[in-house]
């Protein structure tokens, strides 16, 4: 207890007295109005100035005589302004001329519509200009950028004794009213003045070990790099720093809930042989694997915190009813969480299948199932084993008797908040979650930083896998045909149009079009539309009647859910491909393959971008989620595939999942062992009040109600 308070207390001092951490006013040139449009760019202290980072820079050490500059090309050229000159154009627009002569030649720099800036010119003071080279009747350099050079700025154009404007400079991200020049004149004011102040957070051990440029060079070098390459040195001391950070939050929350005292089963061969009994199938190898490692941690007194990672149909609900049973054969209950109630009720009644001759008593939680009253009641006694629902298995009014094991099928769909909210319904119960989407590997490292995982990596046997196949328009005739076979063979058909969200009555629109097209195609079956405006009792009623044959031909604007097993659809027609996400098309072909017969995918698609081009190129090429997710990454940034809030992706600043990855296992490697080796931090105050103090957006406070 003294260690937190002292902390505290050193924090109060720190933030009060540390000139990090002062309002940036304090910085002379940032005045009120100043102030509130830098906070626009998130910066408030000196610290934030100093670790934000550049966009991009410009390598201005290369000045060219203007006698050598070559048209067309981008260049640097010093030189004195010679005149000064402001015209009418055509058009009411102004065309600002400044003369500037180095000795071997002279140039116009112009600006188009800013006359403003004219009167920062004056003849005879010296200028540095950067842009591109244009001609028109004379040589021009056009609407460059410029800076002057020791023009009572002397004290904030140097750093460490080189001017900046004529190195390496460093272009930041902008907001109206602020520029370019500001930002850099600001930026080095807060290097001078503050830079002193920051402290090493990272253990020195593994500064040699990474071999790390030192915090406070690498802040001034990333700003005003020497060179290209002691930029990059000095950005990837802060991506380490940065993501070390990170894993130790999730390192220290990982080891608090390891030291938890859970339950531990006991799960022998009876058990065992009882279960496997169940499966009207031989598991794979990779659910055996997965079973195996969900054994040895309900075994273990420590609470399970697992995540059970395997593209759709890959077989997990098999591997989490295995793990439900063994804690209903300790005697405790088991609850299913799924992200929405036809996925709810799919699982329960999966559920209901496979403990058809066997004495378990399961049942559905959701929204207003009939009998509610009654099942809580008996979940409450105990005598219910498996409670399967959606979110409203958090809801207050739910109690279990002896909850020994949660799973969460997630979906992308929960927070992290509901995955807490159950647990706390039991003592510590376990806790499995299970994602149909793969997770690339980085971002399962952080998004799931903490727990464990298990991948699932084999597809059950028996089960060709579908074959996608881009369409063109010409060749519409053909693909109606084919569809055609496939219905009279008995077969179903999905069709998918893209979801319109922000217009409701588009989405019934595109669906009830697309239900009439094709039924006008196809007379002889039955079509029907799914989209958002439909009740979700109606929604029900189409997914019965699809799932009963009734239906033939499906054409939905709704996603239709992750998880929805109809076996005998083998066809998804998507139309307008190249308006889903990667993530999205790979979900929906996951609604077909699931059974013994060839499937297929047709993709209708005119990409109009290379993104889009791309995309389809991958999706065409492999059925592998885990290729596609990393591709998806790739190509849309981490941000866009997950909300970062709603997800607890880390607001990381300088580090890029995609592009950072290498340092990231790097990191989390480091800081699970100093944890491992000194959860208390003892000898890293530094480290810890920096975690405490957590700009890492809560996360690090998280991890750390454990230390001190
Ligand atoms: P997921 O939950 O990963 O999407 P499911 O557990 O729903 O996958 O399994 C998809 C289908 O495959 C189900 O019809 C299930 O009965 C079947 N299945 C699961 N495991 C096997 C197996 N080892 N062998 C054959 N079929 C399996
Ligand atoms: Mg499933």
């Amino acid at each position: 207890m003294p260690i937190r308070l002292a902390i505290r207390l050193r924090r109060t001092i720190e933030s009060r007295d540390n000139p990090l951490q002062k309002p940036l006013q304090y910085l002379k040139g940032v005045g009120p109005k100043r102030a509130e449009l830098l906070g626009r760019l998130g910066l408030f202290t000196p610290q934030g100035l100093l670790y934000f980072l550049p966009r991009d820079y410009q390598d201005r050490s290369q000045i060219t005589p203007i006698k050598d500059v070559k048209f067309g090309s981008t260049a640097t050229v010093k030189g004195t302004v010679l005149d000064v000159g402001l015209k009418p154009t055509r058009g009411r627009r102004t065309l600002l001329e400044v003369l500037v002569d180095d000795r071997t030649g002279t140039i116009a720099a112009t600006w188009f519509n800013q006359p403003f800036l004219a009167e920062k010119f004056r003849k005879g003071q010296e200028v540095l200009l950067h842009g591109k080279i244009g001609s028109y009747k004379y040589l021009q350099i056009v609407n460059p950028e410029f800076e002057f050079i020791d023009e009572g700025r002397g004290d904030s154009s140097k750093a460490d004794g080189r001017p900046y404007a004529s190195g390496i400079v460093p272009i930041y991200p902008l907001t109206e009213g602020i520029g370019q020049g500001y930002l850099r004149g600001l930026a080095m004011r807060a290097l001078e003045e503050c830079v002193p102040y920051l402290e090493e957070i990272i253990p020195p051990s593994l500064q040699r070990l990474r071999r790390l440029m030192p915090l406070q060079e690498a802040v001034k070098e990333v700003h005003f790099p020497a060179s290209m390459e002691s930029m990059r040195r000095a950005r990837k001391r802060l991506v380490y720093e940065e993501l070390f950070l990170f894993q130790m939050a999730v390192a220290l929350r990982r080891n608090r809930v390891r030291q938890e005292k859970g339950y531990a089963f006991s799960i022998g061969p009876n058990v065992d042989v009882h279960v496997r009994r169940l499966f009207p199938f031989r598991l794979t190898g990779a659910q055996e694997r997965a079973i195996g490692d969900i054994r040895r941690d309900m075994e273990s007194p420590r609470p399970m915190n697992r995540l059970l990672q395997g593209d759709v149909g890959s077989g997990k609900t098999a591997v989490a009813l295995y793990a439900m049973l063994a804690a209903v054969a300790n005697g405790f209950q088991s609850a299913l969480m799924a992200p929405t109630e036809i996925l709810a009720e799919q699982h329960y009644r999966t559920l209901e299948r496979y403990l058809a001759h066997a004495r378990v008593r399961v049942a559905l939680f959701v929204g207003g199932s009939p009998g509610r009253k009654e099942n809580l009641e008996a979940l409450a006694k105990g005598e219910i084993d498996i409670a399967v629902g959606t979110h409203a298995l958090v809801s207050r009014d739910v109690h279990f008797k002896k909850l020994g094991l949660v799973v969460v099928d997630e979906q992308h769909k929960f927070g992290v908040l509901q995955r807490v909210g159950l647990r706390l319904k039991g003592q510590r119960p376990d806790v499995l979650v299970m994602t149909a989407t793969p997770i690339p590997r980085s971002l399962s490292l952080t998004l799931f930083g903490d727990l464990d995982v298990s991948i699932i990596d084999e597809m059950p046997p028996g089960r060709p896998p579908v074959k996608t196949l881009w369409v063109s328009r010409e060749r519409l005739q053909e693909a109606h045909e084919f569809l055609r076979c496939r219905l009279r063979e008995g077969r179903q058909v999905f069709v998918v149009y893209p979801i319109i969200e922000e217009s409701e009555r588009l989405d019934l629109r595109s669906a009830k079009e697309g239900a009439r097209l094709f039924q006008k195609y196809f007379p002889e079956f039955r079509v029907e539309p799914l989209h958002g405006r439909l009740s979700s009792a109606e929604k029900e009623r189409i997914m019965r009647d699809f799932r009963e044959r009734r239906i033939h031909i499906l054409v939905s604007t709704v996603v239709i859910e992750v998880g929805i097993d109809v076996p005998n659809a083998t066809v998804m027609v998507i139309e307008h491909a190249e308006r889903f996400g990667l993530a999205q098309l790979h979900q929906l072909r996951g609604r077909i393959g699931r059974g013994a017969e060839q499937s297929n995918c047709l993709l209708f698609a005119e990409p109009a971008s290379l993104e889009a081009k791309k995309r389809l190129e991958v999706f065409t090429r492999t059925n592998d989620g885990f290729i596609i997710a990393e591709e998806d990454l790739k190509l849309r940034g981490p941000g866009e595939l997950f909300g970062t809030r709603q997800h607890g992706l880390p607001d990381l600043k300088v580090a890029d999942l995609v592009r950072d990855l290498p340092l990231l296992v790097q990191a989390r490697e480091d800081a699970f062992r100093l944890v491992e080796t000194d959860a208390t931090l003892k000898k890293f105050p530094t480290l810890k009040g920096r975690l405490q103090g957590s700009s890492l957006g809560g996360l690090g406070r998280q991890g750390l109600a454990s230390v001190g």
